[in-house]
């Protein structure tokens, strides 16, 4: 009897290992795509040889190069953290392809539990009464906020900060789920933070050094809001609330980073219905995609940008201290939609901008698509354009900012192939741009004809649940298909 009930034990414990087994295996499951594939393999998905900048000087694999030990799925923000290594600073560089499935929300604690602003709010800190101290008819409109009040905005800011900020460290390869993957409420930072400033010195708050070779693909971002928002009443003529987040920020030198097929948008709370104080919007976004501080080699593709007043700067100083000959980035075959600037807005950097499709026509908000900034070099190739009509194209797509040059050509402005270079200098007699920027891209894979662009990229820009679509893009597409102008 004894020897049979150890046996059954064994037996049982077997049967448990098997079950529990069977249950990991349930939980992440080796799908087939219904088109053929699996969709882990796309974990091992490398950028392309010569797919823009990021394929320079040796190329991107992300975590292509992970153990079994660290490959994993996360559902929740815990999971995610605890993927990428570290503690949340962005240090662990050992390889990692890490899936994400269903939605990480960064304002919620490692119980699960949802962070309101108020959890956050801290040192007697209120918007009311920040309101109150900082109205410029009572605090006046020459200096930013300081005292007591704004001290506690800031230590509030840092709280919403910890958490919400997720760092992005070098040899990691990200990728959403078939079954879909949404990151809300979440500021993705592809830098290693080694330090905080509090106080700030110098306007420096985060202390960061670089990362590199990092692959973000088939997430959709949504809604990174800051709780905090800083009034300036020197920015502009009229003051600005200044918020911190973008969605993802690639920052401080960071480099080789390929971000491909993400849709960013700001999900259920958008600018537009923002509330104003002091007669200016409460902004509580920044950017979809910054690209700042000297981050290099950066391919942006197939992405979807939409709903959004600043989409993505790349350089944002018009100081030399970081920027020179670097803010190297490719930007090709992205969606942008309902924008209202920096699509993108360039400083110093050499960016190709090619094959991208701006679908404006129902947005009269649109201020400008291309911005060009302090020795910025952009080489812009075959791009597609609908304007609402209330815009003239000579005036609502480049739109200089101390920059000089631009090289377009081969652009469709509602369906008219269009000289961009020529109309904005038709509009812009005394202050025309120069077409020699300098360079010419050398890193591109092939430049689709421009009257292609509205088949080809609105279809399969942006998150997929399509293996095929995921892999190559351009798969199953003929230009002999799409219309002649
Ligand atoms: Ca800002
Ligand atoms: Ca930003």
């Amino acid at each position: 009897m004894h020897s049979i009930s150890k046996k059954s034990l064994m037996i049982l414990a077997v049967l448990i290992l098997s079950m529990s087994f069977v249950l990991t295996r349930a939980d992440f499951p080796q799908a087939m795509a219904a088109d053929g594939g699996n969709w882990q393999d796309l974990g091992r998905q490398v950028l392309a040889q010569n797919d823009g900048w990021a394929a320079a000087e040796g190329g991107t694999t992300g975590g292509a190069k992970a153990t079994p030990a660290r490959i994993s799925t996360v559902t929740n923000r815990k999971q995610l953290v605890q993927a990428l290594g570290s503690n949340n600073t962005g240090a662990d560089a050992t390889p990692k392809i890490i899936f994400i499935k269903g939605i990480i929300n960064g304002n919620e604690d490692d119980t699960g539990k949802p962070l309101t602003c108020q959890d956050y709010a801290t040192n007697g800190y209120t918007l009311e009464s920040y309101l109150k101290t900082y109205d410029p008819a009572v605090f006046g409109r020459t200096k930013v906020p300081s005292g007591p009040l704004e001290d506690a905005r800031f230590a509030s800011f840092l709280k919403q900060a910890a958490r919400i900020q997720i760092h992005i460290p070098s040899n990691t390869t990200i990728i959403g789920d078939q079954a879909g993957a949404r990151v809300i409420g979440t500021n993705f930072v592809v830098a290693h933070l080694i330090g905080i400033n509090n106080p700030p010195v110098e306007d420096i708050v985060f202390k960061y050094a670089p990362v590199k070779n990092v692959i973000i693909r088939n997430i959709q971002f949504e809604n990174a809001f800051d709780c905090f928002p800083q009034w300036d009443a020197t920015d502009g003529a009229n003051g600005n609330w200044n918020s911190w987040y973008d969605n993802m920020s690639i920052i401080s030198g960071s480099n080789h980073v390929w971000i491909d097929h993400n849709s960013f948008t700001d999900g259920d709370k958008p600018d537009s219905q923002q509330p104003t104080h002091f007669g200016r919007e409460y902004e509580q976004h920044d950017g979809e995609l910054d690209i700042t501080k000297g981050a290099d080699l950066i391919t942006v593709s197939w992405n979807r940008f939409s709903n959004h007043n600043k989409i993505m700067l790349i350089g944002s100083t018009d100081k030399p201290t970081f920027d020179v000959d670097k803010l190297r980035v490719t930007v090709h075959h992205n969606t942008f939609e309902n924008s209202i600037q920096r699509t993108p807005r360039v400083r110093y950097g050499q960016v190709h901008i090619y094959n991208n499709y701006n679908n404006e026509t129902d947005n009269p908000s649109l201020q400008y698509v291309l911005g060009v900034g302090i020795l910025s070099k952009i080489f812009a190739q075959n791009n597609y354009y609908t304007l609402p009509t209330s815009k003239a194209v000579g005036k609502v797509i480049i739109k200089a900012y101390k920059g000089t040059v631009i090289h377009t050509e081969g652009d469709i402005v509602d369906k008219k192939p269009t000289d961009l270079l020529a109309a904005y200098n038709a509009a812009h007699d005394t202050t025309p741009l120069a077409g020699d920027v300098g360079w010419t891209p050398t890193f591109h894979g092939p430049v689709d004809p421009t009257q292609c662009v509205p088949s080809l990229v609105p279809r399969n820009a942006g998150v997929t649940r399509t293996f095929t679509v995921l892999q190559d893009s351009r798969a199953n597409f003929s230009p002999s298909s799409c219309p002649t102008v």
